[in-house]
């Protein structure tokens, strides 16, 4: 096949806030670069930048600080986050915040006198989520898409999907392999500097929260390169997804964490107020004790219609609640339920990936000009991801990323790289597979991968039903091998999308039950019923996935504790921070 080569300076893969932020911070550190964006849906409507409600945690007002932040961010993440990482993202989170409103453009809500309004969110000990009402991804990825637009020199391949990382002959970086998703081709794009910033996105599970987009590509293609991945059991899961029955998509998205935050109940389906039975924070406990709590109910079988729970907002006033949670009241109407003044049916789903790739705090990962930030990148929120530390996590990161990839190529000068011809041969062909094969339907197979890792691999694992998710992911992944696609035309061709995603999520899949086999303990979002106990914290360890000559080996390294160690704060006034 003839294969089209191209270059840039800085490639950018994926256009959320991570991308777009990176891609504005290289153009302004060095506007003579040349710099692309491939992102794989359209430009400001992927992704899940665009789909945050509840908001962005920053220290900023009075009575807050970065310390208290941090402890928050460490203890929710249950002593495993990268304590450099950590204290990195809430730092930068306030001076990320004062560019997305005097640079970007973006207006949050604010308070009567002017400062910024931080809204209430579980597991925080200040209210520090600012937010645009509850639409905040909305305003930040439509200021953020138009400062791109306003400089033509950063150019986009929209609908462009990167297939591959591709090395050079001598093992760096060379540049990745994309596929056009409108003609259906395949184009080489070298790059002195890459960026993985595709959002991870935990969609292999029955119920999910990400976009669509979003089949954790980037994790595959990183795993394939042979980069080293962390915290790969951690899997996040939102207590309260919509429960609208099986045959919407609406099913599985997330109502925000907000509503439990403002004082919003959970009720079993006999309309008993049931988190009293699990944690004395009640609603406003952290995500994985909620998530657990609603799953116990369901697997107790004390269930709505749909097999979920009731969340109730109406005792905090219908009109406040319809003024204060407006896309939220919109959002569960358009479906047919009254979130004001009645009860909606929610779920646990999946909704964010805390494992990725192993970086540095400037994002640089252990392959030489290959930089990682946004959820691909690993470390900042260990076992638990605060609600409200997501979206600065893009953007604080993606913003260093930006700062940093001019700098390094200006000092390393790696120029471009010939590509290994037989690596991307062999990608080509991994690509190509399904049109040698006879086509069939993909449907169940993806169906049994979602039952397969909400079932086994989900809120609660133990070791038997691991071992059965590992059998039933290779026998998906055999099947999907057999199954073919059509090779009538390759435009627009999204069945064999369909393909490479399942792809993806497969590989991606066997990865996270591998760590959870490994992790012997309930730290998190990982609750082990065989390993209920969390482990000492003094003597916490993190998993480290790498595929080498194909088999994937699970390793641990021990977490440093280079700010605080479990049962230190930073905090002067531990009775004032609780
Ligand atoms: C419903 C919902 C609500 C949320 N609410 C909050 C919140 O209130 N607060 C908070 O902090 N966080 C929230 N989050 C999490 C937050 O949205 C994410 O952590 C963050 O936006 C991720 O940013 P990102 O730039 O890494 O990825 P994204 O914004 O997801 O962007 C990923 C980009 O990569 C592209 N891409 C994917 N695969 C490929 C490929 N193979 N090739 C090329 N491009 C590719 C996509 O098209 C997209 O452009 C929420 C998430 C969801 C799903």
């Amino acid at each position: 096949m003839d294969l089209e080569h191209r270059q840039t300076d800085i490639l950018i893969l994926g256009a959320g806030g991570a991308g777009l932020f990176a891609a504005l911070h290289a153009q302004k550190a060095n506007p003579d670069l040349d710099i692309t964006i491939v992102s794989k849906g359209l430009l400001g409507k992927c992704g899940c930048t665009r789909m945050v409600q509840g908001g962005y945690n920053v220290a900023l007002n009075p009575g807050d600080s970065v310390e208290r932040h941090f402890m928050d961010t460490i203890e929710g993440g249950k002593w495993l986050p990268h304590q450099e990482l950590a204290w990195t993202l809430v730092t930068k989170a306030i001076e990320r915040v004062q560019e997305l409103e005097n640079e970007i453009g973006c207006f949050f809500d604010r308070n009567a006198d002017g400062t910024l309004h931080g809204k209430a969110f579980a597991g925080q000990s200040f209210d520090r989520t600012m937010h645009k009402g509850d639409l905040t991804g909305i305003e930040i990825i439509n200021r953020l898409m138009e400062q791109v637009w306003a400089r033509p020199k950063i150019r986009r391949l929209e609908e462009h999907r990167a297939i591959a990382l591709i090395p050079a002959t001598d093992g760096a970086l060379s540049g990745a392999l994309l596929l056009d998703v409108r003609s259906g081709e395949f184009c080489f794009l070298a790059a002195q500097a890459v960026l993985l910033a595709t959002g991870g996105g935990p969609t292999m599970y029955r119920y999910h929260t990400p976009s669509g987009d979003k089949t954790m590509d980037g994790l595959a293609m990183a795993l394939r390169f042979g980069l080293p991945l962390r915290d790969m059991e951690m899997v996040q899961f939102h207590p309260t997804g919509l429960l609208a029955g099986p045959d919407t998509r609406m099913t599985g998205t997330v109502l925000e964490e907000g509503l439990r935050g403002a004082g919003g109940h959970l009720l079993d389906g006999a309309m008993h107020r049931f988190m009293a039975d699990y944690d004395p924070k009640l609603e406003r406990a952290t995500r994985d004790v909620v998530s657990r709590a609603i799953y116990a109910e369901m697997r107790a079988g004390r269930t709505t219609k749909h097999g979920g729970v009731y969340i109730k907002m109406s005792h905090l006033g219908p009109a406040n609640v319809a003024k204060e949670f407006k896309g939220m009241v919109d959002r569960c109407r358009d479906c047919g339920f009254d979130l004001a003044g009645g009860v909606v049916e929610v779920v646990p789903t999946a909704h964010y990936f805390m494992g990725g790739v192993i970086c540095e705090v400037n994002t640089a990962t252990e392959c030489p000009g290959l930089f990682v930030a946004g959820e691909d990148a690993s470390g900042m929120h260990g076992a638990n991801r605060l609600g409200g530390n997501g979206v600065a996590n893009s953007t604080v990161f993606g913003g260093i990323a930006g700062d940093v990839m001019p700098h390094w190529i200006a000092n390393k000068n790696p120029g471009f790289r010939s590509p290994d011809p037989h690596v991307i041969d062999a990608e080509l062909d991994r690509a190509q597979h399904p049109f040698a094969k006879k086509p069939g339907d993909l449907n169940p197979l993806r169906e049994r991968l979602l039952d397969t890792m909400w079932d086994e691999v989900g809120v609660v694992r133990d070791g038997a039903g691991i071992e059965r998710a590992l059998a039933a992911i290779d026998r998906i992944e055999a099947e999907l091998l057999a199954t073919g696609v059509s090779d009538g035309d390759r435009r627009f061709n999204l069945t064999w999308h369909d393909w490479l995603n399942l792809r993806s999520l497969c590989e991606v899949s066997r990865v996270i039950a591998l760590a959870a086999r490994q992790r012997e303990n309930s730290r998190g979002a990982h609750y082990r019923s065989d390993f209920p106990e969390p482990g000492d914290p003094a003597t916490s360890t993190f998993t480290v996935a790498r595929q080498r000559a194909g088999d994937i080996e699970i390793t641990e390294q021990p977490v440093q504790f280079t700010h605080v160690k479990p049962g230190e704060t930073l905090l002067r006034d531990r009775v004032a921070a609780e």
